[in-house]
């Protein structure tokens, strides 16, 4: 690494810290490496791993993560690419400081399933970049929905598969991320049963959503999404499809419906103004505090925060 280089890792955002990784678990590593590359072949082998090894996750979900698998291993930073604000990449376009960030990066985290439409372009103009695909190998749903993570078994899923793309990216940290995102996982774990138990018995379990986000979650927890206001946000309903709507909220008789904070909904204050049915927050975990420390527990929050808003919502 040349002194330029240098300087610019420098002024990134640096999560590392000095505590060494246990040396345990070697024989299991190795064999656990072996398995990767057989499983990888494309993966170019013998390459050098940069340090810092740069790490940039697309958005917020990818970026909390990453950063939960990368932990405090040292000499690998985690940024992410877009704005913690930003929220779901649907038609996003990388701005021009966004793409040379991305030309600086060692590894992308990428939800993928569509989400980074810029992704193919992307990959183009960076060719060293290494991408890992967050949903690469996992079962998505008929339509192709990418809102994976917006469900719990979505996001374990998913940290399992950057978790292995991080291990074949980096090897000799390998022990270290497949150790940091079981305990993650274990976290996640620990969450779904706590939902599953305070959601299961819910006597009420039609809803109605803003953004095609909710799929996952809804199915996760048997709940009937019977109608999706904006397709994606900053699409709003039409005059039709908002009566269509205002109609649909009558006839099925849904107790609530459930809007998103970083999506301010216009349509949501007529919703309710004409059928009197609440409108309650619903966060899909897109967005979120940028700050590392806090952004490593901002999902499991965020979905403690949704638990409570459909036990409130939707309980008799
Ligand atoms: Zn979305």
């Amino acid at each position: 690494m040349n002194d330029r280089e240098d300087a610019r890792v420098m002024q990134a955002p640096v999560i590392q810290s000095s505590v060494p990784v246990a040396p345990a678990r070697s024989l299991r590593v190795l064999s656990l490496a072996v398995l990767l590359a057989a499983m990888f072949p494309a993966v170019p082998s013998g390459r050098a791993v940069e340090r810092p090894l740069r790490i940039l996750a697309s958005f917020y979900p990818m970026y909390v993560m990453t950063l939960n698998i990368v932990g405090d291993t040292p000499d690998v930073t985690v940024e992410c690419l877009t704005r913690p604000f930003v929220g779901c990449l649907h038609d996003y376009q990388l701005t021009p400081g966004e793409l040379v960030t991305l030309s600086r990066a060692n590894v992308f985290v990428v939800n993928g399933a569509g989400m980074e439409t810029f992704l193919d372009r992307a990959a183009r103009q960076c060719p060293g970049l290494r991408i890992v695909e967050a949903t690469h190998g996992v079962r998505l749903a008929n339509d192709g929905n990418p809102h994976l993570w917006v469900s719990v078994s979505g996001a374990i899923a998913e940290t399992e598969v950057i978790a292995r793309g991080l291990a074949v990216a980096d090897p000799s940290h390998a022990a270290a991320y497949q150790q940091n995102a079981a305990n993650y996982v274990a976290k996640l774990d620990r969450l779904r049963a706590k939902m599953h138990a305070a959601l299961d018995g819910l006597a009420h379990r039609d809803i109605i959503t803003f953004h095609e986000a909710f799929p996952y979650f809804a199915n996760e927890f048997k709940l009937n999404v019977v109608g999706v206001v904006e397709r994606e946000p900053g699409s709003e309903p039409n005059a039709r499809e908002l009566a269509d709507t205002i109609r649909l909220v009558r006839d099925s008789g849904v107790r609530a419906i459930f809007a998103e904070p970083q999506y301010p909904a216009r349509s949501a204050g007529i919703i309710r103004q004409e059928t009197g049915v609440p409108v309650s927050t619903l966060d899909p975990a897109a967005t979120g505090d940028p700050d590392p420390a806090r952004a490593r527990d901002s999902y499991l929050r965020t979905m403690e925060q949704n638990l409570r808003v459909l036990t409130a919502a939707l309980a008799d």
